[in-house]
């Protein structure tokens, strides 16, 4: 998906959204519990939805997230199924 396309996708919002709610999604990484939820890969301080192996696109300050089908994640955000993104 281009980034103009995702740019223009809904933004998930962790306040509506059961899925953001059950996976701790919060926009801003640093206001999330990167370091009690101790996932594997990179340091805490380190992970973010843009360096994710589920995030769908490679720039942009909005980007779609396989977890969230049809909705935009921010490149700053994290949630409790964060993974390295390989390669
Ligand atoms: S799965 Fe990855 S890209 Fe998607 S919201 Fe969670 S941390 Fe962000």
């Amino acid at each position: 998906m281009a980034a103009a396309q995702a740019e223009e996708l809904p933004h998930v919002d962790p306040a509506t959204d059961p899925t953001a709610q059950a996976l701790k999604y919060s926009e801003d990484a640093t206001q999330a519990d990167r370091a009690g939820a101790a996932r594997p890969g990179k340091a805490p301080e380190e992970q973010f939805c843009s360096n994710c192996q589920f995030v769908l696109a490679d720039s942009g300050a909005w980007r779609p997230c396989s977890l969230f089908p049809g909705k935009a994640v921010s490149e700053n955000g994290w949630c409790a199924s964060w993974t390295l993104k390989a390669g």
